[in-house]
């Protein structure tokens, strides 16, 4: 039986969207990852890239990077996918 926490990471590896998925656990825990992100990166300002064109497929924030890690500045997560190419 696999924890909420491996489905999440699973589903984020895959390149899933996350933040559309209909099971209130993923949903409950995506929630409680964005709650701790935001208190990490409290003191940090992201970087911004074009809204326009990549969103995060795990929260689907647009366009806000960590400066640091380049990963999503809301979820920590590396699940961006380019658009309107
Ligand atoms: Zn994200």
């Amino acid at each position: 039986m696999k924890t909420i926490e491996e489905k999440f990471n699973e589903a984020v590896r895959r390149g899933q969207k996350v933040y559309k998925s209909k099971s209130p656990e993923i949903q409950g825990y995506l929630k409680a990852v964005k709650e701790k992100v935001a208190i990490e990166n409290k003191d940090i300002k992201p970087y911004i890239t074009n809204p326009a064109y990549y969103v995060c497929d795990t929260c689907g924030a647009k366009g806000i990077d960590h400066p640091g890690t380049s990963y999503c500045f809301i979820c920590n997560t590396d699940n961006f996918t380019r658009i309107n190419d």
